[in-house]
């Protein structure tokens, strides 16, 4: 049996078995997918077991995602880019690294009809999943990319790294200036309730929002899009059913469909309540 698994510490609550135990079941994929707890102090002895054991792939997630990077001997021109790995698999002997959170991403967001073509965006954040979607971002054409953090310094230093990638700018919170097209929340903040400092009027009429994180409810930063009157408002967790679409791609060269694993995840976050 193939065998691929996901590396984090912790890992228990990761849910990419089970998505990937979905995808290959409907593409008739004969192969296995573990969760993988790596020591804190042990990552690359533990992707290296994992090679000497016959694993063909891995999906990296925190906090080894720079480490994952580091340890590749090449790196696909986004991953390079984003200096973060979540996808990984060999060459003969190669270790090679890809990042795909950024096309997880757009396509969930094209997926929704959501426009990035010339549209101004404002990106909230300045961690390892902004960086990792800012890439693709560009790639779509986004026609001015705002990066606002709590720490000014660490948007301002992503905006400078993305410069020769179009118009990007970065600051503090404070220094968001004009309305946005979309609004795309990749701050942790949600995860313990809290708001980044918004304004109604940084959502342009007609704008949507999108929280990378996700739970069994509405985000505080959904419902601040609701009551903001955002045309679309999701939350994260098409974008990771996508990524791990687009891994399970570059691992086995086929197309899995992410409706049914999504709903499926939906349906499990529903129970949970
Ligand atoms: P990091 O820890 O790397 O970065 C956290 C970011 O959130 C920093 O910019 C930090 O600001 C900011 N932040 C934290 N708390 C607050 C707060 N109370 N108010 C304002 N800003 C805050 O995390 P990641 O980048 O890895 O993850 C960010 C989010 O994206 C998480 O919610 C994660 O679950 C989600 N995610 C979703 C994925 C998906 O597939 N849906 C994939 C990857 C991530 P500062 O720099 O000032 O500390």
């Amino acid at each position: 049996m193939d065998r691929y698994a996901v590396f984090g510490h912790p890992i228990k609550h990761s849910k990419s078995p089970l998505i990937h135990a979905c995808f290959a079941k409907q593409t008739g994929q004969k192969l296995s997918y573990e969760a993988i707890l790596a020591p804190l102090d042990g990552f690359p002895e533990a992707i290296h077991r994992f090679r000497q054991e016959g694993g063909l792939g891995a999906n990296v997630t925190l906090p080894f995602k720079q480490q994952a990077a580091k340890l590749c001997d090449t790196l696909s021109e986004r991953a390079r880019l984003a200096g973060a790995v979540n996808t990984l698999y060999w060459q003969g002997e190669k270790l090679c690294g890809d990042n795909t959170d950024g096309e997880g991403l757009v396509r969930d967001l094209r997926k929704h009809h959501i426009a990035l073509n010339g549209r101004r965006v404002l990106l909230l954040g300045a961690g390892g999943a902004v960086r990792g979607v800012i890439p693709e971002l560009m790639a779509a054409e986004v026609g001015e990319l705002v990066i606002a953090n709590r720490t000014a310094a660490k948007a301002k230093e992503l905006a400078s790294l993305f410069s020769h990638l179009g118009a990007i700018r970065g600051g503090g919170f404070d220094e968001i200036e004009g309305s946005f097209d979309l609004i795309i929340n990749g701050t942790s903040a949600s995860l313990s309730a809290a708001l980044p400092p918004l304004l109604p009027e940084m959502l342009a009429a007609g704008g949507s929002c999108y929280d990378m994180a996700y739970g069994d409810k509405p985000t505080i930063f959904q419902q601040w899009a609701s009551e903001t009157g955002a045309t679309i408002n999701l939350a994260g967790l098409g974008m990771l059913v996508e990524q791990a679409a687009v891994s399970f791609e570059i691992w086995r060269g086929v197309s899995p469909a992410t409706d049914e694993v999504y709903d499926l995840l939906m349906a499990q976050l529903g129970e949970a309540t």
